[in-house]
């Protein structure tokens, strides 16, 4: 909660249109120079992220490097000048023209791209008109920030401190001002589309991240309940402090493992000061989600081998691809489908697209190489998926072995989260070193009701008997095997099923890192 802070339009706003003949050469030169400057400043702001462990942001600012530079961008820039046209305003037009192609594809991640060819191109024309510093500067008392849209520039200049919570029109859960902002610990409310108009002439404003919602211009009544939940939830996170440290059991001596999810490697860091034991879900799919092409052999060695060397001994689960449902991935051709979660997802797409398979699993093998990596498939089915998967993983490991590149052992375990491998979980358990249970996708496959629904919200319930059951049957399983049983859905960090999960054979518990301290207590306290 604060005061609002709208940042004056990024738009820079050329002087002049038009050039001279005469001037062609000089204004050609002008424009390579500013292309040079920007580009130079954002791998500058790149390397500083990267050497603050943010792989992720500094990914952004690499690509943002690609885009100020690419060629076919910059010629038609020059085509421009060739005909008269100023270099600030022929870099901001062909921007847009870019932009509205991007705005135009029926696809969520490449229309989010139409915001970053606007960033790049007003930088370079704010560079041109002597303007390189952004609105962002101005911005010197602790606010909350309200914005048409943000973009990874304007956010990497906010000083720290200086932002409380971000308000945007634009946005959704996968466009890079909700990662920047989860990155940053930073309440958002994004997506809010018209409905921004209406803050935009608030003097204050209160931010719930949380539940996702903003309010202008609070009565003394709602700033005393936003205090009031604010200092609720640093007192609960203070009181609970002590059991970061701990490693949780219950009355009865059981060891519960409690670990987080991650979605990405600059939060193992953070993960590790929450307390996690470890990572039970490392979710690749967002390292292939935020950028357009896909990542190599290499690039991905080095994000798993982040986590691995963070975690040292601490066992880290890599899940291989996720894509599919409501996940989409840029530069895979995936055909429209009736029912996407339903449909190729998961294990099933990766067992058909080897090209996407096998740079993962060999990457994942090299890793392993620099710490304790486990690997888990997910959406499996049935035993053969496994099997296929699993032999998949021992031709890599074979040719990788043929070349004389180092690698190390990795368990491969499997994902319970369709009815299916639940029912068959004592096959699955005969070739798996471990399993995990997500509740999340178990919940909505086996009481028919889509996770993404608003309405049905009463059946998004892990605590329903039938999933229950599931769960029970799978533990059982587990446990007769000999092999470990975590749950990584939503229910794992949940206070009241932790108590239900352990009751029935859990073994380890992952969640968001936030969630660890409270699981650890509620653990010892069974
Ligand atoms: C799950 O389905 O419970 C799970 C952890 O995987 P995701 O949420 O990534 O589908
Ligand atoms: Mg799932």
């Amino acid at each position: 909660m604060g005061p609002a802070f709208v940042p004056a339009t990024g738009r820079p706003e050329p002087k002049r249109d038009r050039i001279t003949k005469n001037e062609v050469e000089t204004e050609l030169q002008r424009f390579n120079e500013a292309v040079e400057a920007v580009a130079g400043n954002l791998s500058e702001t790149g390397d500083r992220l990267r050497a603050a462990g943010s792989e992720e942001e500094a990914g952004i600012f690499e690509f943002h490097v690609e885009m100020a530079e690419d060629p076919e961008l910059t010629s038609a820039v020059e085509e421009r000048i060739g005909n008269l046209e100023s270099p600030e305003a022929a870099v901001l037009a062909v921007g847009e023209e870019y932009a509205a192609e991007y705005a135009a594809m029926d696809d969520e991640y490449m229309a989010a791209r139409a915001d970053d060819v606007r960033d790049v191109t007003g930088q370079i024309s704010a560079q041109l008109i002597g303007r390189g510093a952004s609105a962002f500067e101005a911005l010197q008392t602790p606010s909350v920030v309200l914005a048409h849209s943000l973009a990874p520039s304007d956010t990497a200049r906010i000083k720290k401190g200086m932002a409380l919570g971000f308000v945007t029109a634009e946005g959704s859960r996968t466009s890079h001002v909700s990662i920047m902002a989860r990155s940053m610990g930073i309440p958002a409310v994004v997506g809010v589309g018209p409905a921004l108009e209406e803050v935009m002439g608030a003097q204050t404003v209160a931010v719930d991240g949380g539940e996702g919602y903003a309010i202008t211009d609070p009565d003394p009544e709602t700033v005393a309940e936003f205090e009031r939940m604010s200092g609720a939830l640093a007192e609960e996170r203070a009181a609970l402090d002590e059991y970061k440290r701990i490693e949780a059991s219950t009355g009865e001596g059981r060891r519960i493992e409690v670990a987080a999810n991650l979605g990405s490697s600059s939060e193992a860091e953070d993960a590790l000061e929450w307390g996690a034991e470890g990572v039970g879900l490392f979710r690749t799919e967002f390292l292939f989600m935020e950028r357009d092409d896909l990542p190599s052999e290499d690039e991905q060695y080095e994000a798993y081998s982040a986590v691995a060397r963070a975690f040292g001994e601490k066992p880290v689960i890599v899940r291989t691809l996720d894509v599919g449902g409501d996940k989409d991935l840029p530069g895979v051709d995936q055909a429209e489908e009736e029912n996407p979660f339903l449909g190729w997802r998961g294990i099933r797409m990766s067992l058909d697209t080897p090209e996407l398979f096998e740079p993962q699993l060999r990457a994942i093998l090299r890793a392993a190489a620099n710490g304790n990596l486990k690997v888990m498939f997910p959406m499996v089915a049935d035993v053969g998926e496994l099997e296929a998967a699993k032999a998949r993983l021992q031709d890599c490991r074979r040719e990788l072995e043929s070349e004389g590149v180092k690698i190390g052992e990795v368990e491969t375990g499997v994902m319970i989260e369709t009815p299916a491998a639940a029912v068959c979980a004592a096959q699955l358990a005969e070739e798996s070193a471990f399993f995990s249970i997500g509740t999340n996708d178990l919940v909505q496959y086996t009481l028919a009701a889509d996770r993404g629904s608003e309405r049905l919200r009463r059946l998004q319930n892990a605590d329903h008997p039938a999933v229950l059951a599931l769960i029970q049957r799978t533990c059982e399983a587990a446990n007769a095997a000999g092999i470990p049983v975590g749950v990584c859905g939503e229910a794992a960090g949940e206070p009241e099923m932790i108590p239900k999960l352990v009751e029935l054979g859990v073994t380890e518990l992952s969640m968001a890192a936030p969630q660890i301290p409270r699981a650890k207590k509620v653990v010892s306290e069974l």
